[in-house]
């Protein structure tokens, strides 16, 4: 019987192993893939509080570290299930864990433009990170798909790299920053290319054009070696849906005190509703949600 079983192995995940394991409890982190989440594949991080600059490798290893030193349990396996009955039971591919308090820190996934070969062209032109892949497509062309800060960051990297970038929206203003509208602007190798969307794919062995339909229903071709689609996440929630209370977008409906629905089930990170997800509101949930379960399992479990 764990007191906290963490599931995600991200920086909420890791800072509330941290918390947890500061306050003596015993800690499970259970991970499906590698640790870090999604800031794993960051540059260089700019806007963490005391770090002017440290790439996201560099940070989530830090972390990481922090967090098995400190005594946490990390085990890489995939979480299907938890359930609440008599005892909190978290369910992986391959075992059974029991746990006083579950912390659900599972982030999100990229969200994917759903056409034809996508999923075959990975690796093979598509991209869902710039910082990742892009060093690939030195002086090619590529295009970037979204409207975000992500899509606008990648397309800012990508002019530094590609001999020309188009970026590819399907409205005609942009909902990410002003600031790195007009750091791309001043770019000569960017094309826009509003109120449009990627429409298709085509490619033999990798990505060759794609096949681009503005609102008004004409296309065009246009010959890419690479796309990199920044179209948003979507939060890792699906296998919690049947107990916790999720929002229309799948997201872990729960306020700044990161309670679930479900008592002694708390939820951390990019996969709760909230204004800001940024590193820096992923480690704060990490340390609410670990002080909450703490006081839980003070509060409720003292004779286990
Ligand atoms: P986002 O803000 O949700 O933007 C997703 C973009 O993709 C939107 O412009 C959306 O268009 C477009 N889109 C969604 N589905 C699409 C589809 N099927 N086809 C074509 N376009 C589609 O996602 P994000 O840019 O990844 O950012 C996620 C969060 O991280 C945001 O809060 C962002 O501010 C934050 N972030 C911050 C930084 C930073 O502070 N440095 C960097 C990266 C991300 P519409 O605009 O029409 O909805």
């Amino acid at each position: 019987m764990y007191d906290i079983i963490i599931v995600g192995a991200g920086p909420a995940g890791l800072t509330a192993a941290i918390y947890g394991r500061r306050a003596s409890k015993k800690v499970l982190v259970l991970e499906a893939k590698s640790y870090g989440g999604q800031i794993i594949n960051t540059l260089d991080i700019e806007n963490y509080p005391a770090e002017s600059h440290i790439s996201g490798f560099d940070f989530a290893t830090q972390l990481y570290n922090q967090a098995k030193d400190l005594g946490a349990e990390i085990i890489f396996e995939k979480v299907v299930e938890i359930k609440n009955e008599k005892e909190k039971e978290v369910i992986t591919t391959k075992n059974k864990y029991l746990g006083k308090t579950i912390i659900l820190a599972t982030g999100s996934e990229n969200r994917k433009l759903n056409l034809e070969k996508e999923n075959d062209l990975v690796g093979k032109g598509i991209s869902y990170c710039a910082t990742c892949d892009g060093a690939f497509y030195k002086n090619k062309n590529v295009a970037v798909v979204g409207g975000g800060n992500t899509a606008l960051e990648d397309a800012l990297y990508l002019t530094d790299l590609a001999n020309k970038v188009y970026l590819i929206h399907r409205r005609d203003e942009f909902r990410g920053e002003e600031s790195t509208l007009n750091l791309l602007k001043m770019k000569d190798n960017i094309e826009f290319i509003y109120n449009s969307n990627v429409t298709k794919l085509n490619a033999s062995e990798k990505l060759e054009s794609i096949e681009v339909t503005n609102k008004d229903g004409s296309t065009k071709k246009i010959d890419v070696d690479g796309l990199f689609v920044a179209v948003g996440r979507i939060p890792e929630n699906e296998n919690f849906a049947k107990l916790i209370n999720l929002d229309n977008s799948g997201y872990i409906i729960a306020g700044e005190d990161c309670n679930t629905n479900v008592p002694g089930i708390f939820v951390a990170g990019d996969n709760r509703t909230k204004e800001v997800r940024q590193l820096v509101t992923a480690t704060s949930d990490g340390a609410i949600a670990a002080t909450s379960a703490i006081k839980y399992i003070n509060n409720n479990c003292n004779e286990k």
